[in-house]
């Protein structure tokens, strides 16, 4: 991580206390969408480091979509959606998943890639892990390889890294 990149990356963001509840600070990474100038440096960053390595970008729902898509046709290679339960219409792979309070199910295309496609998983922010790990394993159920998770922000104190395992995590910016 260059030092000009992560204080770009922190000057595009915002901290919205008690979003989506009250103890939660939302890490809003709206500003770095809006802004041409620090998208193309945040998807150049990772182009940088995974040209000609993924065959396809995995983004989770819904910010992973976004920052997804866009270094999916940067790197020249295609877009898959992990998304929540039932939203994908053909037939999925699901996995399930605690959260602090309760579970969630996740999901991808059982058709979505062939066995042995390296794999970029991207999403906005890593918090607990819990969710990228999920998305890991059913990208890893389909036979694909993680070639590296790819964040915007980690939350560091939560520990996602450690969930994670093995798999490669890059983040733009720890907080
Ligand atoms: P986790 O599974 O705990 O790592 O949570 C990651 C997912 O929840 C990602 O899809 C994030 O977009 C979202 N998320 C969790 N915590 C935050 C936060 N503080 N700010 C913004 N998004 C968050």
């Amino acid at each position: 991580v260059t030092e000009s990149l992560a204080s770009l990356v922190a000057s595009r963001l915002r901290d919205i206390p008690d979003f989506p509840e009250r103890g939660v600070v939302f890490k809003d990474f709206t500003p770095l969408l809006a802004d041409h100038d620090a998208l193309a440096a945040v998807v150049e960053d990772v182009v940088a480091r995974f040209r000609g390595d993924v065959d396809v970008v995995v983004g989770i729902e819904a910010r992973g979509f976004m920052i997804g898509a866009a270094t999916a046709y940067a790197l020249g290679v295609g877009f898959v959606p992990v998304r929540k339960a039932g939203k994908l219409p053909a037939a999925t792979e699901s996995a399930n998943y605690a959260l602090e309070y309760g579970h969630a199910t996740i999901e991808i295309h059982s058709d979505a890639f062939t066995s042995g496609t390296r794999v970029l998983v991207m999403d906005d922010v890593l918090a607990t892990g819990g969710t990228a790990a999920a998305t890991c394993d059913l990208v890893e159920r389909l036979g694909g390889v993680v070639a590296g998770v790819d964040v915007v922000v980690e939350i560091a104190a939560l520990g996602g890294r450690e969930a994670l395992g093995a798999r490669p995590l890059h983040a733009l910016l720890q907080v």
